[in-house]
């Protein structure tokens, strides 16, 4: 098939599932090229329409052409400014020509900041329920999961994964009305409408446009709704009806259980009976390391996972303040010119590094080797023979229990191996000490070479 074809049959699809808007000012004003076999070169008219096409539908557009090309596309994307792209219009497929005139309402997403994705958000066992049911509504928004009730203590990802479904579903159906709000925007918001409404009659209106019209509703901290005057709570309860009687969805979130909003309408709480509700906890160390690793990456700085997860284990904070232990030690390394290490970030934070005496991870590595008289490089390597496997076990069962070090940082050090792997091997020597005298014996030998009591 040659790429004329091709771009008409992206266009087709493109014109019933994306945005009318979207797609006359990006989709029909570029054209598509296959410059060498199985490459489609994407021709934009402005840089911009570039940057919103490769951004947003790199993959429609891949998956569009792999399906009908039967191939597997490598697709590209440049500027062709100084041609009018008008070229392509007789190339339109005829229903496109014959519709152009009458578009379809654009989608919106008000209130949705792009920065909170499912991508960045790390999934843990103190939030993979919630994290899996808004992943769910995602595929399929309104059916399955309606309401969704999203409930956490403070800094804790609730704006980050209610925002993080708006986004995705922008992103699979820009077709979508999407509005997202705090209860308090929602509410004030209304008695402007009311206030307004006084003098000119289409206020309130407008109001209920934005929000009666909404196919997705993303209410984040209902618990401002709970306690505030009945005509708020009247019409968020009319809002709420409306839109689920219409099979539309709606997530709320809320520092508190729906039964602990004992301020809220009745009504209201009754509802969210009829949906699902899930709650996130604080993250465990595995998870806050996990999540620093990731800002890290982000935010490119350098900093060992040694000394990252020293700050995780030692931030046993929710996950706004510990991006906010994170920042201040990059602020305060950036300004003192230091290199970021557990020392540095023990000084910064105020530790007592001193107090918490721990035996280091070389210590603990090198003391092992000596002990089974084996190479450090057989240690971390491969090798599943028992010489080296009971040897392993052990310095996993001592990092763990002695250095303070996680799971995953010590599935690092010892030649990159999964966390699950490290927490088999502590398990396994744990049980195995109760029953192996000879183990017992070893290990207590070794504490003693590092002079540990405990
Ligand atoms: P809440 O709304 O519950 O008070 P936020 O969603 O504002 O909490 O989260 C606080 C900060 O922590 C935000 O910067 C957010 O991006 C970040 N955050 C929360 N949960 C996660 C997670 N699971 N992975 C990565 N970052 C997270
Ligand atoms: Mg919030």
């Amino acid at each position: 098939m040659n790429a004329k074809d091709l771009w008409k049959a992206i266009l087709g699809k493109a014109e019933t599932q994306l945005s009318s808007t979207f797609y006359k000012a990006y989709f029909l004003t570029s054209y598509a090229e296959e410059v060498n076999e199985g490459e489609l070169t994407i021709v934009c008219n402005s840089n911009y329409s570039k940057n919103q096409i490769s951004k947003s539908y790199y993959s429609f557009i891949k998956e569009t052409a792999d399906t009908v090309g039967k191939k597997d596309y490598k697709i590209e994307f440049r500027v062709e400014e100084t041609k009018k792209v008008e070229t392509n219009v007789d190339g339109l497929p005829l229903l496109t020509i014959l519709k152009k005139e009458k578009a379809a309402e654009p989608g919106s997403s008000e209130g949705l900041s792009p920065k909170y994705t499912f991508e960045s958000f790390i999934v843990g066992p103190s939030n993979r329920l919630a994290h899996a049911i808004a992943t769910a509504i995602t595929e399929n928004p309104g059916k399955i999961y309606n309401p969704f009730f999203l409930h956490a203590g403070v800094g804790l990802g609730k704006t980050h994964l209610i925002q993080a479904i708006g986004n995705k579903i922008v992103e699979t159906n820009p077709q979508a009305k999407i509005v997202y709000a705090t209860a308090e925007t929602f509410m004030n918001e209304l008695i402007e409408a009311i206030q307004e409404g006084r003098n000119k009659n289409y206020s309130a209106n407008k109001f209920r446009n934005k929000f009666r019209k909404a196919d997705v509703l993303l209410i984040d901290d209902i618990q401002f709704i709970a306690g505030r005057g009945e005509a708020t709570q009247e019409e968020f309860f009319h809002t709420f009806n409306a839109l689920y009687m219409a099979q539309k969805q709606i997530v709320l979130t809320s520092d508190k259980a729906p039964k602990e909003l004992s301020k809220l309408d009745q009504r209201i709480t009754s509802r969210f009976a009829s949906g699902v509700v899930a709650d996130m906890q604080k993250p465990d160390v595995v998870t806050r390391s996990a999540i620093l690793r990731e800002k890290r990456d982000i935010a490119k700085v350098d900093i060992s996972n040694e000394v990252v997860d020293f700050i995780a284990l030692n931030a046993e904070t929710n996950i706004r303040e510990l991006e906010g232990v994170f920042l201040q030690i990059i602020t305060a390394a950036r300004a003192d010119g230091a290199e970021i290490t557990k020392e540095y970030c023990a000084k910064v934070l105020g530790y007592a590094l001193l107090e918490k005496p721990v035996v280091t991870i070389n210590e603990i590595l090198r003391a092992v080797c000596t002990y089974y008289n084996i190479k450090m490089a057989d240690l971390k390597g491969e090798r599943r023979i028992k010489e080296f496997v009971i040897p392993r076990q052990v310095s996993m069962y001592l990092l763990k229990n002695y250095s303070g070090t996680p799971y995953m940082a010590i599935g690092d050090l010892l030649g990159g191996r999964d966390h699950t792997t490290i927490m088999h091997g502590n398990e396994k020597i744990e049980k195995k000490i109760e029953e192996d005298l000879r183990l017992k014996q070893d290990i207590n030998n070794l504490k003693k070479t590092l002079n540990i009591n405990a």
